[in-house]
């Protein structure tokens, strides 16, 4: 089992957060596609979205995916990469998506309470859940299609990790 592993699902669903003790659990690299591009471009997310709009943004992003990806990896993906459907072929292709599923409410929450995410800018100036309810009507069908491996991201962290490993483990076995 030597594949990347594609962490994703909306903001807030613990793709960084569970990803990041996922790799630690099994002595893997773990890259943030978002961190990534900042760091390589020197811009945020929104310089690149003001500079070139969405389209860019989105190029740059399935560019990011396909540099990041390598063995012994455990990749966090943006929340909207699943919109591009190249992005959505290379990962089931090239690992194991993880879907990690939640609700609005409890994702408006979560992005509520971190200081971090509180700051970023609402999408589209509605309140947070109700962004949320959106984002996941848009979504939510894209997420399954390119997950392999759906899960409960309502558990907690440390559950959440238990359980991929559980998976992975499986799979190996097969
Ligand atoms: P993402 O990378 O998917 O946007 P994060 O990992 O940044 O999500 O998590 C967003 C917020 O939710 C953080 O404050 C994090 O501590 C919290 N969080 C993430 N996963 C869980 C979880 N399984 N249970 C409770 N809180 C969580
Ligand atoms: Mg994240």
């Amino acid at each position: 089992m030597t594949q990347t592993i594609f962490m994703v699902g909306a903001r807030g669903a613990g793709k960084t957060t569970v990803g990041k003790a996922l790799a630690e659990a099994l002595g893997y690299r773990f890259i943030d596609t978002d961190l990534f591009m900042q760091q390589t471009l020197q811009l945020t997310v929104a310089d690149v979205v003001a500079r070139e709009g969405w389209d860019g943004f989105r190029l740059r992003e399935s560019m990011a995916l396909e540099t990041v990806t390598a063995p012994k990896t455990v990749v966090a993906t943006g929340g909207g990469a699943v919109l591009t459907p190249s992005n959505r072929t290379f990962m089931r292709h090239h690992g194991v998506v993880i879907y990690l599923r939640a609700s609005a409410n409890v994702l408006a929450e979560r992005l509520t309470e971190d200081p971090e995410d509180a700051q970023r800018p609402s999408l589209t100036g509605k309140p947070i859940v109700e962004e949320m309810l959106d984002v996941l009507a848009s979504r939510e069908a894209l997420y399954q299609s390119v997950a392999h491996h759906v899960l409960d991201a309502t558990q907690t962290p440390h559950e959440v990790v238990e359980r991929i490993l559980q998976i992975l483990a499986d799979e190996t076995v097969k």
